[in-house]
This record gives C-alpha cells, structure tokens and sequence, in this order.
C-alpha cells in the first residue's frame, strides 16, 4: 500500500541547546508540530502532495519564529522582501515569486503563478502587481514588523555584511557561525504524486534586489516524480553554485543513488567542500523521506502514516 508522507523543515545551522530557552524551544516546536499536522491533515483526507506542502507552509509563514511570511527579516533598506517556490512533481509545474513584499503567504502566490501566470517565474513589482490582481491576500507593514527582527537589522544596517537569521550569530561576511530561517516542506499522497515548497525572508540586510536559492527551481525547490522533491535551506548562495536541488535529483536518475545516498552526497560532501553550510529535506514517491544537515542543527518534522512522528532540532 502506498505510504503517505510528509516532511517539513524551519532553518538550519547553528542552533544549539545550550542557546536555547525551554520555553522558546518549546514554542519552537510546538510550531514545527501544528505545520507538520496541518500538512498531514489533508494527506490523511485524500489530498494531494502539492495541497500538503502548501497547508504546512502557509503556518510556518504565518508563525513569527520563522523567517517567512510574518517573520520574514529585514533587508538592507529595512524592508521585507520575500520569495517561495512550489513544485508539482506529478506534472513538473511549478510557480515560483523572488523580492514580493506585503504578501501575506508567499506560498500562495507562488501557486497562483503556477496554476494562473503562463509563466513559472515573476519577481517584484510585477509579482505584487499579479498579486493584487489575483485577489491574494496582502498585510500592511506592521503586519510583518517584530522588534527582535528590527534589533537584528538594526545592528548592522550601517554596514554591507549580512547576516543570517540568528541574533547570536557572527556576520556571514565572516562566514563563521549562523543559523538559517526559511521554511519548507515535501510531500508524498496516497497516489505516489509528490511535491515540495520554500519560503524565506532571505538574510538579514541582505542588498535590496537580492534573491536567494529557496525561489529558484531545481536550486531550492525542486520535485518531480521519477526522483524526489527537495526543499533546502541554508546559504543561498552557494546553494545556487551547487544547483543543490536538481544535483539530488540527478543523482537518482543517473546513477540510482537513493534519497538518502543523493542527499547526504550533496549536503555532507559537495556543500561540505564548497564551504557551504544548511540542509534539506527530501521525498520520494514511495513516501521515504531524508533530512539531513550539515549545520549544529535544522528545526525539523516528519509524519507518516507508518505511525513515525518526528519532530527535531539539534543534531541527534
Ligand atoms: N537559503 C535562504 C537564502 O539564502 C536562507 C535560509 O535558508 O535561511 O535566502
């Protein structure tokens, strides 16, 4: 029988114990859980692997804890640009949206290009133009204010270095210890079709214009049927010289490494070497699911409905 499965992410990197409240640890996953459940919600129900990405997606955007949709960081001109992506790998579509601000679920948008654009990719003013056109929901800018956004911004808006989503953390310029935000999910339904999403704030004063890996198809999302769906966090812009995603991919299609062989080939050797620090989550059509890191660690979940419940942080 076909499994039915789902796995979710909520950043990686450097995100220790020892940092950690209980309490924040605790709302930290009590987050991951709601997400993880209201994506399994619809598998369970018979929905497809593209709606169960989306569900799960749109409350870890609508949770201030993660850099996406509400807790999307600042930009360099104290700003929240945004961007998603969404992969069907039943059909290979896919709608992806870079630099959208006001949005309230980047998600959704990026659907909407997919399903309603006749294109795959819109970033910008256009993308917020095609927003409002398609009636998605959008929030002022206190909607996406919190002042532990702002102070992290506000620390180093006079500089050119940006920073990862972590107050703790040293600047990337330095590239030494940093924590990524960004959510994801992959899903696989009861009819083997399996689909993933992303989406981030980007990094903290990130230049204006900048787009990371999450958007970018087959870089941060990817998802197609014969391979796997994958959703990566971490540092953009290595991911995108790694082509991270769609290298997962290719090395199930050509040289029939598992899930988990291609990812951990990817993420614990190639990026290792490129100096590139993260994760990602996979999926494959018959529901068997990677998440594997390179960072202290990666907020995580996975259900399925062999009885497996998984909700992680650190390294473990
Ligand atoms: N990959 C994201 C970016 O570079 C950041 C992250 O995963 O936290 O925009």
């Amino acid at each position: 029988m076909q499994k039915i499965s789902i796995a979710i992410h909520g950043g990686a990197g450097t995100i220790l114990k020892e940092d950690m409240s209980p309490e924040i640890e605790e709302a930290y996953r009590q987050g991951l859980s709601e997400a993880l459940e209201a994506g399994y919600a619809v598998l369970e129900i018979g929905g497809t692997a593209i709606h169960a990405v989306k569900a799960a997606v749109v409350m870890l955007e609508d949770n201030p804890l993660f850099n996406a949709g509400k807790g999307a960081v600042f930009t360099k001109k104290g700003l929240n640009e945004m961007d998603a992506a969404i992969m069907d790998g039943s059909t290979l579509d896919a709608g992806a949206i870079a630099g959208v601000r006001n949005v309230r679920n980047p998600v959704e948008l990026a659907e909407e290009v997919m399903l309603h654009s006749g294109h795959v990719f819109l970033s910008g003013k256009g993308a917020n133009d095609f927003a409002l056109k398609q009636g998605i929901k959008l929030e002022p800018d206190e909607y996406f204010y919190s002042q532990y956004r702002y102070d992290q911004w506000r620390e180093i808006r006079d500089s050119d270095l940006y920073q990862l989503d972590h107050k703790n953390d040293k600047l990337v310029g330095l590239l030494k210890d940093k924590k990524f935000g960004t959510v994801g999910a992959v899903a696989c339904d009861k009819d083997g079709n399996i689909a993933a999403a992303t989406s981030t704030g980007g990094m903290t004063n990130k230049q204006y214009g900048r787009i990371g890996d999450s958007p970018m198809i087959g870089i941060g999302t990817y998802a197609n049927n014969k391979t796997c769906a994958i959703s990566c966090t971490g540092h953009g812009e290595i991911f995108i010289k790694a082509v991270a995603a769609y290298d997962v991919s290719c090395l199930m299609e050509y040289k029939n490494f598992t899930l988990q062989q291609a990812c951990e080939e990817v993420i614990l050797k190639k990026l290792v070497a490129m100096n590139g620090e993260g994760g990602l989550i996979g999926m494959d059509a018959k529901g068997n699911a990677a998440l594997v890191f390179n960072s202290a660690g990666m907020y995580r979940g996975l259900k399925n409905s062999d009885g497996e419940k998984i909700i992680g942080i650190y390294a473990d």
